[in-house]
């Protein structure tokens, strides 16, 4: 697979440092609170497995689908729920663990389903930002890294559900799009 990638953005040790960095702020941040971690599939799901490692709390996790971007490269805009929490979320101190926040659709939309089921607070950690791509107001609590206007693969992320396994960010070489 390394040798699809045009460039590597984000090592694997800078991964690893930076969530043992944001496990330690977020253990501090949800100490006695014992949080809903919500990880959005399947992109979180490396960053959640690092992160509740790195966080030394009472803490619980759960995991939702959501579909925004199919197979494409380009967001469709509209959020579909594939598959909903197995707990009742009122009154938890719920926080959403992401991958990346581009248009931020996917978020506005969860944030705002999860102030309506009475949660006592929404809050997001992502380990990627790409402010260049917002379209709806919304900004992460906790931010990893931020990354330029480009598509990225690896560390969850995907190109039609391969690389989510590389243990590092990075860009596909262009003839991989062909
Ligand atoms: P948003 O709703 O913020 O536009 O989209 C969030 C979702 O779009 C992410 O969870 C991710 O699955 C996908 N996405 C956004 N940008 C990228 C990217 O650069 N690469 C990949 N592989 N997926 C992306």
């Amino acid at each position: 697979m390394k040798n699809d990638m045009e460039k590597i953005l984000i090592s694997e040790e800078e991964i690893q440092a930076k969530v043992k960095e944001l496990g330690a702020i977020l253990s501090k941040e949800y100490e006695g609170k014992n949080p809903l971690l919500v990880g959005v599939l399947k992109g979180a799901l490396p960053f959640m497995a690092d992160l509740i490692k790195a966080m030394d709390i009472y803490l619980e996790i759960d995991f939702m689908d959501v579909s925004s971007y199919g197979n494409e490269m380009v967001s469709s805009g509209e959020v579909k729920i594939l598959k909903d929490l197995d707990t009742n979320v009122e009154g938890r101190h719920v926080l959403f663990v992401e991958d990346i926040i581009d248009t931020g659709g996917t978020l506005a939309y969860l944030k705002d389903m999860f102030k309506y089921r009475k949660a006592a607070s929404v809050k997001i950690v992502t380990i990627l930002d790409k402010p260049t791509g917002r379209k709806i107001d919304i900004q992460a609590d906790w931010v990893g890294f931020e990354v330029p206007h480009e598509f990225v693969v690896g560390y969850g992320l995907d190109y039609i559900e391969n690389y989510r396994n590389l243990p590092y960010i990075g860009v596909l070489k262009p003839e991989i799009y062909q």
